[in-house]
């Protein structure tokens, strides 16, 4: 329960998460921000006006999945690391997700991760197919990870350091 552990339930997820229809359209953010915290970076970062905050600051934001075209400022713009974008639309068994990361070291592209779900367990070895900077005065990295679909909305997080060179 988030609460006592901070991991989110079925229940908070699921008001949060889009539609398999959108989710197999292309990349979309989503928010799994669910406490009721003053901040609202997500909202000003978003070129889109997909993220929005009703009726104040104080609210978790929304995304409107319509709008969202998965750019991922949002990503790298959050304090909190709770945006993750989330690609299905790839013909192939394999998503895209990409995770906000903030300790070293950074992980380089083609190299293998070992990706935790939000609990912390190991869900597998996962490519990084690209490793963004936030840029300089911005210390959260933007990777994107390499996951079969069945675990997209599983992985959140990887095992820092120890990374293994991908094939
Ligand atoms: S991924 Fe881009 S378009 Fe989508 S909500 Fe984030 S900033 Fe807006
Ligand atoms: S910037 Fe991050 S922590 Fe702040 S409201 Fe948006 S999603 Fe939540």
């Amino acid at each position: 329960m988030l609460i006592k552990d901070g991991i989110p339930t079925k229940e908070d997820l699921a008001a949060v998460l889009p539609s398999e229809e959108r989710l197999a359209k292309g990349p979309v953010a989503i928010t799994e921000c669910f406490q009721n915290i003053a901040c609202n970076p997500c909202v000003a970062a978003c070129p889109q006006h997909a993220i929005s905050m009703e009726p104040d600051i104080n609210a978790t934001p929304k995304v409107d999945p319509d709008k969202c075209i998965g750019c991922r400022l949002c990503v790298k713009a959050c304090p909190g690391l709770a945006i993750f974008v989330v690609d299905m639309s790839r013909p192939e068994d394999k998503a895209l997700v990409t995770i906000p990361f903030e300790f070293l070291p950074v992980p380089q592209k083609g190299q293998l991760v070992c990706g935790l779900n939000r609990a912390g367990e190991e869900q597998g070895w996962f490519k990084v197919t690209q490793a963004v900077s936030g840029g300089k005065k911005n210390m959260t990295w933007m990777l994107t990870l390499e996951v079969p679909k069945e675990l997209a909305m599983e992985v959140r997080n990887i095992k820092v350091g120890g990374y293994r060179d991908g094939e």
